[in-house]
């Protein structure tokens, strides 16, 4: 018995030992800051990798946000929901009814193409 836990601490020991040698080259730290408990959570990031924007405070489980410095970065709200699709962007920068005559337009193009407007003709 006694012989056994002499054994399993010499493993964690071993294993904990074992970490030393580890070199953590090009590694870059980064901080998030929660705005809930305002516990900063440091992170360290290869340096040639893009740390993202926020993370989850180790805290409180909010979303902490990236420090540049002493301020957090601003981020952009619009990035915030949900990745834009086509149609998102499409819709920014035409109204529904703009849509709508296009889509007829493209439509009645490729009736013609394939020679079936003779026949839908209204
Ligand atoms: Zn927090």
């Amino acid at each position: 018995m006694a012989d056994r836990s002499l054994r399993g601490m010499r493993l964690g020991a071993q294993s904990l030992q074992s970490e030393e040698g580890v070199v953590f080259s090009d590694r870059t730290r980064f901080v998030y800051l929660c705005p809930e408990c305002n516990h900063e959570t440091a992170l360290m990031f290869a340096a040639d990798a893009e740390a993202p924007e926020t993370w989850e405070c180790r805290h409180c489980g909010h979303e902490a946000v990236l420090m540049v410095g002493s301020e957090p970065i601003t981020i952009d709200k619009s990035d915030q929901k949900q990745a834009r699709t086509h149609w998102d962007m499409l819709l920014e920068r035409r109204s529904r009814e703009e849509l709508e005559e296009l889509l007829e337009e493209r439509l009645s193009f490729l009736r013609e193409r394939r020679g079936l407007n003779k026949k839908v003709g209204a």
